[in-house]
């Protein structure tokens, strides 16, 4: 799914036009509370956790992500609270293994839940990771909050409901997606940001050139109508994503011709390569620097 220069231009000029859109909604605050996506699929919002989706049919409930630990009990509550949203959590997604996404994983996985998720994600939830860039550390998950459902590639539960790997390497590598057709859903986890610049976790697998594949497969799975709800920031329209592969696009193409010149990160910071973007997006030197190095980390895995 890595553009070429000739796809590049060409989502170059729907870009134009998205970005406008994008700009427009993303100056509206954070919504606090539900969203009502349709009768029976909603993004359940709790202060300081990513996006919730929960999905309600006469078994019960699914869900894609589960919040963070903390947030759990908070998560669930919410959940609990929406219309025929009191049944069994019979689902849950993990779109990545982040623990803002993997904090109900214990408590739904000891309640029998399935819990899906990509074979990447159930592997690095087995083991502690450390974040070379700040140090954060991450303990690995009890047996019993791993993902007992994994796949490689893609899949379609009885109720309809499509998932799929998102294998480009965008937020981590084991990023998935779930589509809801009859409401024409697309949950994407950290594949996509509705707000501010992405985190850039390369340690785990994500890269900058990964982010515009991602976005690209986005795309492909969406169409024109489609509504994409990313695990950050507001609910993003099909412009917006062309929008986004465009942005992306270029610091992408920007940052190879400085790696290619053998620049390092303090340099590529330097250059601002995102400087256009700033209005709209905050300030970049933490994404570039993050964004360079994982460029290096995925095109030059010996340095
Ligand atoms: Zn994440």
């Amino acid at each position: 799914m890595y553009p070429t220069r000739r796809q590049l231009l060409k989502t170059a000029v729907v870009g134009t036009a998205g970005l406008r859109l994008a700009l427009a909604q993303q100056a509206a605050p954070e919504a606090s509370g539900n969203v009502k996506l349709a009768d029976d699929l909603y993004i359940v919002r709790v202060h300081g956790e990513g996006a919730v989706i929960a999905h309600t049919d006469r078994d019960g409930v699914l869900l894609v992500d589960g919040g963070s630990a903390a947030g759990s009990s908070a998560v669930l509550k919410a959940v609990s609270a929406l219309p025929n949203g009191s049944g069994k959590i019979h689902t849950l997604f993990n779109t990545h293994w982040h623990p803002e996404q993997t904090g109900s994983n214990e408590k739904l996985g000891m309640a029998g839940a399935a819990i899906i998720a990509h074979e990447n994600t159930r592997l690095w939830l087995q083991q502690n990771i450390t974040w070379p860039w700040n140090g954060q550390k991450f303990k690995k998950l009890p047996k019993i909050a791993q993902p007992n459902k994994t796949f490689y590639d893609k899949g379609t539960l009885d109720s309809g409901i499509r998932y799929g790997y998102i294998s480009d390497a965008a937020h981590t590598d084991g990023d998935l997606y779930v589509y809801f057709p009859q409401q024409n859903i697309l949950a994407v986890g950290g594949a996509a940001y509705g707000q501010g610049w992405p985190l850039m976790d390369w340690w785990t697998g994500g890269w900058i050139g990964g982010i515009v594949g991602g976005l690209q497969r986005i795309q492909s799975v969406a169409n024109r109508d489609t509504k994409i709800v990313p695990a950050v920031g507001p609910v993003l329209s099909f412009p917006d994503i062309a929008a986004q592969v465009d942005m992306y696009g270029t610091i992408n193409d920007r940052l190879s011709q400085m790696l290619y010149k053998g620049r390092g990160p303090s340099e590529a910071v330097e250059a601002k390569p995102a400087k256009e973007y700033e209005a709209r997006m905050g300030p970049s030197d933490e994404f570039i620097r993050r964004a360079f190095e994982s460029q290096w980390a995925y095109l030059s895995p010996d340095a």
